[in-house]
């Protein structure tokens, strides 16, 4: 029988465990994966051995680099890549990789953001090997590279990226998690696991037109752009039959994916014209983490050989939605056992109740930290713009939790709860179907949905590693919190009670399962006391608040100085976004739109003169009409280019972080929007055979 092309393909291309079990000897696998399972630390002999097998692997499948893939600030991946080629090499190529170079590589770490971690004298960076997440191989047309997933580290120790907090929080949650199991008389599990899925959403547009766009090409989105007749508002695009060029770049997006194992399982249209989605099945957070940056890469790289432009930005058109992604997060034990799977008798599964409780409070007690890690500039356009989750953090509980909850709210405990019932749709030829016991709610930012939270805020061009670092750490932070108390408790069963009750007393103003995108809801957040947080720089701000930096040191996450470096980059990267749109607008408006628009007055100005010439009373009221209106336009663009310009100029004179962060909010996003409002109403008049891009019509439409 012919294999399918998933078995054919999947996993092709990675160091996996059937790959290990062939080339490693069997003491080696067993080491290598005790340390992988449990956490068990690494003996230096193992990477010899292990790194002779990558290698042999690695050359057998037509590699002929190795390099160390990491996860620096940017938020997008960096790599350094060497050949095998040995010193000994004379006539004859010699081929080594050694467990030291497996283990350690010292890519040179100046040019990555530090935020003043390290001084650019102080360049030495170290990337450590992290044999949790599976090397892989990279096959494109630079040829085979053997990619190693590694954290980055300063030469004093400080993280430099982005996974080696992810992988602290995960031993921090594993650690609690493990012990408040134990007191609920589990012996057997010794590790626990947050399981994560990132459904990721993006745009497809054609290359050629993307080309024709500076906006696009520097910035990922577009800044100028007035909206075609149609936009989203028939809602044939959602879920609709997927056109053949988008589905020639799935086809060949999931093949790629499954080489590299990533589980692509779901692909759709989404609500937006040109946007679409990808889920894969959940994974370990970090290997989730290193899968989705590669599901980023993978889908640009793909996107091209189909002579299409893919867009990862939260807001690439105003006016339609823009993308995110929902980051499906649980905790699962190495024995199987998902810890937010309710059970059939949810009010009375104490151990549910407990882990549900605590991610409750360590959302509430983090709320405004948990909005940073979903923060990048791109972001700021869509939280809170009725498209995407309000920028208030808030927890869904749905209807079977929310009774159990009110329940133990009212008495202390819960007696009873909902169950999914039986559906009717009224036709005798279908067959009845079990509702699930809880309704979506799709406004609500932290959503349970049935065995794990569904957290909807996070950037969709962003790497999910910050929003996963967050809820370890700080479920973590509570977990140690009721262990502490727990194992001193002399009634577990009454203290167990007692505490979710307290906690969930003391927490319950983070639930509500209403409407996230009414204005009520601001209101009665605010009323709550729930924050309300607007933009990236303000966001920033918890970063280094004294309770942020308690919960991060007590949990060995990030230090003092790692939190206040992280802030440093964050501002900065805020305010190079933003200078970088602004430049780009200024460079359009003169170089493009004003030039084009003077065409067309010209002509205008021509056209009447040549008719009045030929014919002295004719009436030229249309092109003098249309002649006023675009130049009093194009000096209106004029005008705001000058002002953005001598804005900006400013911004950039002055002294790196918060400040300038906040001086590119409040006054350079604004000298933005003035300008954009005369090129966009000009777009509307202007012949279309004179406009200098493409439209917004020809972009979400033509593709
Ligand atoms: P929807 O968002 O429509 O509810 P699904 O229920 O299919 O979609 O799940 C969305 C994502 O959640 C997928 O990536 C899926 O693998 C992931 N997911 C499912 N179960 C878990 C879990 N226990 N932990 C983490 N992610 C999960
Ligand atoms: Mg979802």
């Amino acid at each position: 029988m012919q294999k399918n092309v998933i078995e054919d393909v999947f996993g092709t291309k990675v160091f996996n465990d059937a790959v290990m079990q062939e080339y490693l000897p069997k003491k080696t696998y067993a080491a290598l994966k005790s340390t992988i399972e449990n956490g068990n630390e690494l003996a230096p002999e193992i990477a010899n051995v292990v790194a002779h097998a990558m290698k042999e692997w690695a050359l057998n499948n037509g590699a002929t680099h190795y390099t160390h893939w990491f996860q620096p600030m940017t938020g997008v991946t960096a790599e350094k890549h060497d050949s095998f080629l040995s010193a000994e090499s004379d006539s004859r190529a010699v081929l080594e990789f050694s467990g030291k170079e497996l283990i350690k590589g010292e890519p040179d770490a100046s040019s990555f953001p530090s935020g003043g971690l390290r001084a650019t004298f102080e360049a030495r960076g170290y990337t450590a090997w992290d044999c949790t997440s599976p090397a892989f191989l990279r096959e494109d047309a630079i040829g085979t590279v053997l990619c190693i997933p590694t954290a980055f580290c300063s030469y004093t120790g400080e993280a430099l990226d982005k996974k080696t907090p992810l992988l602290r929080s995960m031993e921090a949650i594993s650690k609690q998690a493990v012990r408040i199991l134990r007191l609920f008389g589990d012996e057997e599990v010794s590790n626990v696991r947050c399981s994560v899925g990132a459904e990721q959403e993006y745009f497809l547009i054609d290359r050629g037109q993307y080309l024709r766009r500076d906006d696009l090409i520097f910035t990922g989105r577009t800044l100028f752009g007035s909206m075609p007749p149609k936009g989203q508002e028939l809602d044939d695009h959602y879920f609709g039959s997927i056109r053949e060029r988008q589905a020639s770049f799935m086809k060949e997006l999931n093949i790629e994916l499954w080489k590299l194992g990533i589980l692509s399982k779901t692909q759709h249209n989404e609500v937006a014209p040109a946007q679409h989605e990808m889920a894969p099945i959940f994974d370990t957070a970090n290997i989730a983490t290193d899968h989705n940056q590669l599901v980023m890469e993978t889908m640009k790289k793909v996107a091209r050989r189909h002579n299409l432009e893919c867009l990862l930005h939260e807001k690439p058109f105003a006016g339609v939605n823009g993308s995110g992604k929902h980051d499906n997060w649980s905790l699962v034990t190495n024995t199987g056992k998902n810890l937010l799977r309710p059970g059939s008798a949810p009010y009375d599964n104490k151990q549910f109740l407990l882990f549900l409780s605590a991610v409750i409070a360590a959302v509430d007690d983090h709320a405004a930290l948990l909005r940073m890690s979903a923060s990048n500039p791109g972001n700021d356009h869509r939280l809170g713009a009725n498209e995407a989750p309000p920028a208030i953090i808030s927890i869904f509980l749905g209807e079977q939790l929310e009774d159990i909850v009110e329940q133990i709210l009212a008495t202390g405990t819960a007696t009873h709860s909902n169950k999914g019932e039986k559906m009717d749709i009224g036709v005798h030829t279908i067959p009845p179907i079990k509702k699930d016991a809880t309704d979506r709610n799709r406004t609500s930012p932290f959503a349970f949905t049935g065995n794990k939270f569904e957290f909807r805020m996070v950037a969709s061009s962003m790497s999910i590693a910050d929003a996963n670092t967050v809820l370890n750490a700080t479920v973590a932070d509570v977990l140690e919190r009721m262990a502490d108390r727990l194992e001193k408790a002399e009634d577990f069963d009454k203290a167990v009670d007692e505490l979710v009750c307290e906690t969930l007393k003391e927490h319950q103003k983070i639930i509500f399962n209403g409407n996230g995108y009414s204005d009520d809801w601001i209101s009665e957040a605010e009323r709550r006391g729930l924050p309300n947080v607007r933009t990236m720089v303000d966001a920033t701000a918890s970063l280094t608040d004294e309770k942020t930096i308690a919960m991060f040191e007590g949990q060995n996450v990030f230090s003092r100085t790692e939190l206040e470096s992280r802030a440093e980059i964050n501002y900065e990267a805020y305010a190079k976004a933003i200078n970088i749109e602004a430049k780009t607008m200024v460079k359009m408006a003169s170089k493009q739109y004003i030039p084009s628009v003077i065409g067309y007055v010209t002509r205008l100005a021509e056209s009447i003169n040549s008719i009045q010439g030929a014919c002295g009373d004719a009436d030229v009221s249309v092109q003098t009409e249309l002649l006023k209106k675009c130049s009093s336009l194009l000096a209106d663009a004029r005008k705001a280019v000058l002002v953005l310009k001598e804005v900006n100029d400013k911004a950039n004179t002055m002294d790196e972080g918060k400040g300038q962060a906040e001086y590119y909010r409040d006054v350079v996003i604004p000298a933005m929007a003035d300008l954009r409002n005369p090129i966009d109403t000009l777009e509307d008049i202007v012949d279309k055979t004179c406009w200098p891009v493409p439209a917004y019509g020809d972009m979400l439409f033509e593709v």
